[in-house]
């Protein structure tokens, strides 16, 4: 696990993580192979202005989770090209609808083991 650019920080070998300005938490992008929801990406390999598609949409793994610790539904689904964040109106938090550059990531955020 590394960093590969101010926004970009490689997980496990073949996935991404990346600091989501809505969640105000890591996402990974799963690329070299499926996650535990059967969903995988490509990427286009710029570390500085990455494009991955296609959408991200978290809502998979929240749900998990929710059915375990009794959460509210919440969603986070988004595009990431060209280093822009494009997050759909079906996210639930603040930022849905809106498109915003890709920050960088925060000093000492790990994003959790994919
Ligand atoms: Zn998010």
């Amino acid at each position: 696990m590394g960093k590969l650019s101010a926004k970009l920080r490689s997980v496990a070998g073949s996935a991404y993580g990346h600091w989501c300005p809505g969640c105000k938490e890591m996402h990974v992008i799963h690329v070299g192979s499926p996650n535990d929801c059967g969903a995988q990406w490509t990427f286009d390999g710029n570390v500085d202005t990455p494009t991955f598609s296609p959408s991200v949409n978290i809502r998979c793994e929240w749900s998990k989770l929710e059915d375990e610790a009794g959460l509210k539904d919440e969603a986070c689904h988004y595009f990431l090209k060209a280093g822009q964040l494009q997050f759909l109106p079906d996210s639930t938090h603040e930022l849905a609808g809106q498109t915003v550059p890709l920050p960088d990531l925060p000093d000492g955020v790990l994003p959790c083991p994919a």
